[in-house]
């Protein structure tokens, strides 16, 4: 939920929540020449912690430079700037959203003149895709954009179109969440989320290759799995991977680690297979602090 009497972080200093104004001609309101992070912080014995915070703010640069978006600040103020917002807020737990974009200076597609505005945003967002017994994914009539038309690999404002149109479409349907497929037809992801496939005790998803978005949960789940000595696989999968599957569960940091029930109305044999039970327990585990060997994942914020 959104607590309008919070502040967000607005290029450089904490501002009323009311006050995080933009102007109509905002170029990345026409255009989408944005980047953007969610990233989350948890509840742990000793207070919130932001979760693999340097993978966020890192990808966010990679993503900035994909697009040349000049990032104005360094990654270390980001840093400061994101646990100085969760302490003013007070929040023990929350997620965040780093926006950076081409702001109000002149129309026209040349990226050059207009001024880059960071935001940070930070509110409750228990869980993303409510699943009770497992989600309910449709292929989407959709594609995955050509990583040479534009990279998926960027997590930018405009491509999100892409992911809408097929999201939209899946909950037109009925179904919770859309599954994209790469141009050349393999699987790439869902709209928000990576998609994984157990089968016979591996643990397989799509690479960067595909479509997919490097999804910092997806890293955190293959170490997860491979701690747990279980042989994991980056590689192509077809859709039909998915329909033979034992498990298939979706990953990231807005949805966790959510289990797949049905794509396509094929049935996977159970709602939530054993495998992704024990990596969602795992993962847990890891982003509460209670698995010390993960706590250099954490960034600690101490309240105001
Ligand atoms: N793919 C897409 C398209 C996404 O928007 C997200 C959410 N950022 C993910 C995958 C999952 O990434 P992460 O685990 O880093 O949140």
């Amino acid at each position: 939920a959104i607590d309008e009497s919070s502040v967000i972080w607005f290029d450089g200093a904490l501002v009323p929540w009311r006050e995080a104004r933009v102007h109509v001609l905002t170029h990345a309101l026409h255009y989408g020449t944005g980047v953007l992070e969610g990233t989350r912080v948890f509840e742990t014995a000793d207070g919130p912690a932001v979760f693999r915070l340097d993978e966020h703010l890192a990808r966010l640069e990679r993503s900035a430079r994909m697009l040349r978006i000049e990032l104005p600040y360094k990654q270390q103020d980001l840093a400061a700037a994101t646990v100085e917002l969760v302490a003013a807020n007070g929040h023990r737990s929350c997620y965040l959203r780093h926006l950076a974009f081409l702001g109000y200076g002149s129309m026209g597609l040349d990226m050059r003149h207009s001024p880059t505005s960071v935001s940070i945003a930070s509110w409750d967002w228990p869980a993303y895709l409510a699943a009770e017994r497992g989600l309910r994914l449709m292929t989407s009539s959709w594609r995955r954009t050509d990583p040479n038309s534009v990279p998926p690999a960027a997590k930018a404002t405009g491509p999100y179109l892409n992911s809408a149109l097929a999201r939209r479409e899946a909950s037109d349907a009925g179904f919770d969440e859309a599954l994209l497929l790469a141009p050349d037809g393999s699987v790439s992801e869902c709209s928000s989320e990576n998609v994984f496939a157990v089968r016979d005790g591996v643990l397989r998803t799509p690479p960067g290759s595909a479509g997919a978005l490097e999804g910092i949960t997806q890293d955190t789940l293959l170490t997860l799995a491979r701690d747990l000595g279980v042989e994991v696989r980056v590689e192509n999968l077809l859709r039909s991977d998915l329909y033979a599957a034992d498990e298939v569960f979706v990953s990231g940091t807005a949805a966790g680690v959510v289990p797949v029930a049905s794509l396509d109305n094929r049935e996977l044999p159970s709602a939530e297979g054993e495998l992704t039970k024990r990596l969602a327990q795992a993962y847990r585990a890891a982003t509460s602090g209670a698995d010390a060997r993960y706590r250099h994942w954490l960034t600690p914020v101490r309240s105001a």
